[in-house]
């Protein structure tokens, strides 16, 4: 790859950090914060409760910060619309949330259903893209949704009637990579998409005994394909076609901690294993001297392929708590984040 292109990626990579507020439970049982950011300087302190309150924090700066009192449409104006609009020009793109379970992972991506304050970037983005289709005049688009899950390294499509069938992820030379028999829908409208996103995550909690565990085991993938058609000057049809990666990770937390054995070790291995192959392709994206990426290195990596790298862009949102309990987990958080800026 050439010098070029590499900064080019290195620059196609963004990553903030969002602090959730104190839960009314934190606050009840009177939990210190130890998180301090300035959000103007993209600034984040946080103090380790361990020790003396005159050890120095531990500071680290991203491309932006939003603290408790972030709003939904500042990450969404912010942070994600260029992103989501490069996706309608023909681009690939893609949206991960990372982090610790129970620190706001999938409030970022779906928000709170049935108020629009409150709605995430992936309702966000369905407004965002219908509203630039009314506005169009001379393009048709067409777009198609696909909701999957990797759960143990093993994909299960959400939008299937069938959700013990596990799919295989394939390479063709012309497509790249794709995941075998994936159902997608045609939506024309964001309540048609909506209801597409709300079919899957009814089948993600289904066979789920408990659905936090799953979804804190799991990584669930939201895909928005944009395919665009114009008629151009010189009377021929030009189509382009963008993807839209929308990603709420498994829980970071380190499950050895919580003294899994068996099954259970061997999943925990594998998400961790995931996550930290993400954290490699990322880190060795933005590097910008590497010149092997290990996308193969697992299904997550390797499914997103085509949307990490080259000229799609990326947005990873680090998400953690501000409680003194929580001190080791958001001190992971942030390290994994920064290598990945
Ligand atoms: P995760 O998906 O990472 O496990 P959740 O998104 O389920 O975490 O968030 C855990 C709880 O915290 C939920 O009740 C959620 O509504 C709340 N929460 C998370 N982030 C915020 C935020 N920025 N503002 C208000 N509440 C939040
Ligand atoms: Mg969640």
């Amino acid at each position: 790859m050439s010098a070029k292109l590499l900064a080019h990626q290195a620059e196609c990579v963004k990553v903030v950090v969002r602090c959730r507020p104190m839960a009314q439970k934190e606050l009840d049982d009177s939990h210190e914060r130890i998180v301090d950011m300035d959000v103007n300087r993209g600034v984040i302190e946080i103090r380790n409760p361990k020790t003396s309150s005159s050890e120095p924090k531990k500071t680290f700066t991203f491309d932006s910060v939003y603290d408790w009192n972030s709003k939904q449409k500042d990450l969404y104006e912010e942070t994600f619309r260029d992103l989501v609009q490069s996706v309608l020009e023909g681009f690939n793109g893609t949206i991960f949330a990372y982090g610790q379970t129970g620190t706001g992972k999938t409030f970022t991506m779906q928000g709170v259903k049935n108020d629009a304050e409150m709605r995430g970037v992936i309702p966000n983005s369905f407004e965002h893209i219908f509203q630039h289709i009314s506005r169009s005049e001379n393009q048709q688009y067409l777009i198609r949704a696909s909701y999957l899950e990797i759960y143990q390294e093993e994909i299960r499509d959400l939008l299937s009637k069938d959700l013990a069938h596990r799919l295989e992820l394939k390479e063709r030379p012309d497509t790249g990579v794709y995941v075998k028999d994936l159902s997608s829908f045609v939506t024309k409208s964001v309540k048609e998409i909506e209801h597409v996103m709300n079919v899957g995550n009814q089948n993600r909690a289904t066979g789920a005994t408990n659905m936090n565990e799953h979804s804190s085991r799991s990584h669930a993938i939201f895909i928005i394909t944009i395919e665009c058609s114009e008629m151009k000057d010189d009377g021929e049809n030009h189509i382009r076609v963008g993807r839209l990666n929308l990603v709420d990770l498994a829980g970071s937390e380190r499950q050895a901690k919580t003294g899994a054995t068996g099954d259970r070790l061997k999943e925990a291995t594998k998400i961790n294993l995931s996550l930290s192959a993400l954290g490699n392709v990322i880190s060795a994206l933005v590097d910008g001297k590497s010149t092997h990426i290990p996308y193969r290195d697992s299904k997550l990596t390797r499914l997103l392929q085509d949307s990490l790298g080259g000229n799609a862009k990326t947005v990873m949102v680090a998400n953690i708590g501000p409680a003194s309990y929580n001190y080791d987990e958001s001190l992971s958080t942030l390290r994994y984040a920064n290598r990945a800026k």
